[in-house]
């Protein structure tokens, strides 16, 4: 029977450990991919991903596998992002396998993200077979590794493959272990049809593209379809596998992953984690879909032309249905015009989504500073919630304002820990534990800020230690803090996309930080531009960009023509991401400049 023979499972670790290079060698040794058609992280296809060296999305693939018993398996391999803020990612992953290979760094020993990938495979109940890779590299201990797993982790290694997915050793191994100990697919194939959607894309031909596993019974081409959470029904065009490109199949069947058609064109009708049924016979009840998930961060995004704005619109409603995690609602800023507050999980997706929308939907775009969400209690016992600082109500009608907080757990070797101390204390950081892991390594649990921890706390981590620091972090609730709006005037006017909330310790220091940033990355203008920062009334720092001087631009152009091609092309370019502020041309790194200051 076909749903003994399928395996479903998903490669988790922290992030670098080897996820996607252990999926290259798996399609390669399962002849999935063609010697010719080989490249590293093949599964990394979108640009951003092979040039960033991330995995960004999940993805799934359909492949064969003849194992050492003669039978022929069908494996799903679900290959997934280690970054915290592609958790989400990781989850609906999971929630579609039986199984999943932890991979594990054998000179870098367990990761906060290690843990916290194991755990949601725990919530998901799913069989984790642990991998120890990079055996290859000469720090490589392997050993050590394997005690650290069943110590910190507390699953049995005894039977842990040691690999190096670079080499190739190993593989073997962990196919048939996939065989042994992923348990094959429950589900019914006479019950009617289960299937849940866990990604999705947009194709200008077919529509929406779902990619589903299904739980109960069968779809193919043909069938009436019913979307559980809002009763639409559509006729199924087209199912199919990714293997790793699509390729059509007659029929999916309980235990598959695959993708499926229905020229379903409005987007707002499928969400991720809905569930799919027959019309004619439909189940009684939805599969358990996922949590919900908030937005930590929030941005205003503004096309560089005001044209653009219902491109851009969307151009988000399409990314949304590929990146569930995606919020918007439409805002308009006196500065920018219209645009729209835009939610994401952290800085990196922030970022991710920026460029997918210049890439994939070819919109400029101006973001401005990221915030995260305060609550705000007035004075006549009204609560405001702050996505957006400068909607922030008038000092005078505070009285009180919240912010949220995370719970930071920082793996690190004893060496750091009285840097990473020091970082959590400039952060605003309440220390909670320090736990020894073993005779080296120590788990730092610390209360901080939300803002704080995702502006560029994991930057300064990574620096303070070498690198050699690792962090996961997660929600706790809302917490009260001194806070005010720190203003950005420019030639005297308030410039609302540059507002922020500070904690009041600290906005002198980030005021005068700010302005002599701003003084460098704004170009010089035709005319002497004061820059200021102001809470309330009161102005606590200026500075001012110099009027440009006539004789340097015409120095500037005198050059031989290739080098003034190469200025025109270079302003051209830095054109594109510039936005008029009032009478004041500004780049789009002006509104990032609140990241990099200390
Ligand atoms: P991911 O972030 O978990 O998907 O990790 P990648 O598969 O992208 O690998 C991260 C880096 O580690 C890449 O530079 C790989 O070439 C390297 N790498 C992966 N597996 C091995 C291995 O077994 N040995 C060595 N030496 N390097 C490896
Ligand atoms: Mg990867």
């Amino acid at each position: 029977q076909r749903q003994e023979k399928i395996r479903n499972f998903s490669i988790i670790a922290h992030i670098d450990h080897g996820k996607s290079t252990l999926a290259d060698r798996i399609l390669q040794q399962t002849e999935t991919v063609a010697e010719r058609d080989m490249q590293a992280q093949l599964l990394d296809s979108m640009d951003l991903e092979r040039e960033r060296g991330i995995t960004i999305k999940l993805n799934a693939v359909e492949l064969t596998y003849t194992a050492n018993d003669g039978e022929e398996y069908i494996f799903h391999l679900i290959d997934t992002p280690g970054h915290v803020d592609f958790t989400y990612e990781v989850s609906r992953s999971l929630a579609a396998c039986e199984g999943a290979l932890l991979v594990v760094d054998a000179a870098q020993g367990i990761e906060a993200q290690t843990l916290a990938n194991v755990y949601l495979a725990l919530d998901n109940d799913l069989e984790i077979l642990p991998v120890i890779n990079k055996i290859d590299l000469p720090a490589a201990d392997p050993e050590k590794v394997q005690l650290e797993i069943e110590d910190i982790i507390g699953i049995d290694a005894s039977e842990a493959v040691h690999a190096s997915a670079k080499a190739g050793i190993g593989i073997a191994e962990i196919l048939e272990q996939i065989v042994e100990k992923v348990p094959a697919p429950q589900g019914d194939i006479e019950a009617p049809l289960q299937a849940l959607i866990f990604d999705s894309a947009y194709d200008s031909f077919r529509g929406v593209v779902l990619n589903i596993r299904v739980v109960n019974g069968t779809v193919k081409p043909g069938d009436k379809i019913r979307l559980m959470s809002n009763g639409k029904e559509f006729e199924v065009n087209e199912v199919g596998v990714f293997s790793p490109k699509a390729l059509q199949k007659e029929i999916l069947s309980v235990g598959d992953v695959g993708y499926l058609t229905a020229s379903i064109k409005t987007i707002q009708d499928t969400h991720v984690g809905d569930t799919i049924t027959s019309a004619n016979n439909p189940a009684e009840e939805a599969l358990e879909g996922y949590r919900k998930l908030n937005p930590m961060v929030f941005a205003g995004l503004y096309p560089v032309d005001s044209n653009d704005y219902n491109d851009l619109r969307e151009a988000l409603e399409r990314l949304q249905l590929n990146d569930a995690a995606l919020e918007f609602e439409p805002e308009t800023s006196q500065a920018l015009g219209f645009g729209f507050r835009t939610g994401f999980l952290g800085l990196l997706h922030m970022d991710v989504i920026q460029e997918r929308l210049e890439r994939e939907f070819n919109i400029d775009l101006i973001m401005t500073a990221p915030s995260v969400i305060y609550r705000v209690i007035k004075t006549n016992g009204e609560e405001v919630i702050v996505d957006n600082p400068s909607a922030l109500p008038d000092a005078t009608e505070i009285e009180k304002i919240l912010e949220p907080y995370v719970k930071a757990t920082i793996m690190v070797p004893n060496d750091y820990v009285g840097a990473v101390m020091d970082l959590g204390q400039r952060k605003r950081g309440t220390f909670i534990t320090m736990d020894y892991l073993d005779a080296n390594r120590v788990n730092v649990v610390y209360e901080i800020p939300t803002a704080e921890i995702i502006f560029d706390f994991f930057d300064k981590l990574k620096s303070t230690t070498k690198g050699y620091a690792s962090l996961d972090y997660e929600m706790i609730g809302y917490r009260e803090s001194k806070l005010a709006k720190l203003d950005i005037l420019l030639n005297g006017d308030i410039i609302d996309a540059f507002s922020m909330i500070v904690h009041k310790d600290f906005a002198f220091n980030r005021g005068k930080a700010l302005v002599e940033k701003l003084k460098k990355t704004i170009p010089r203008q035709m005319f002497e531009v004061p820059v200021q920062a102001a809470i309330g009334h009161k102005i606590i720092a200026r500075s001012t960009i110099k009027a440009l001087r006539k004789d340097v631009t015409a120095k500037l152009y005198g050059g031989d023509v290739s080098r003034r091609k190469k200025l025109l092309e270079k302003q051209k370019e830095g054109k594109k991401r510039m936005k008029q502020v009032g009478s004041v041309e500004v780049p789009q790194e002006a509104f990032m400049s609140i990241l990099q200051m200390d």
